[in-house]
């Protein structure tokens, strides 16, 4: 499945709740050096959006492209 996890930096408090409810986090989440995290190997996730659900300021969407194979 080819997904797309947008964050929004302005929003990330940096609590990596991202990371601690991904199925794959340590796969897929990684801290930048300014603390806050980005989806880095988004080719493991399998689009159950716990991560979208869980951040607490509402800063990622998780969306799923559609016209590739
Ligand atoms: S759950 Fe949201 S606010 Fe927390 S680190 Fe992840 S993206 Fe940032
Ligand atoms: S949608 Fe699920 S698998 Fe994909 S990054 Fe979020 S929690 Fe992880």
């Amino acid at each position: 499945m080819a997904v797309e996890i947008i964050v929004d930096r302005e929003k990330c408090i940096g609590c990596g709740k991202c990371y601690d409810v991904c199925p794959k986090g340590p796969l897929i989440w990684k801290k930048d050096e300014d603390g806050k995290y980005y989806a880095y190997s988004v080719e493991y996730c399998h689009n159950c959006k716990f991560c979208a659900g869980r951040c607490p300021t509402n800063a990622i969407q998780v969306l799923v492209k559609k016209n590739e194979k």
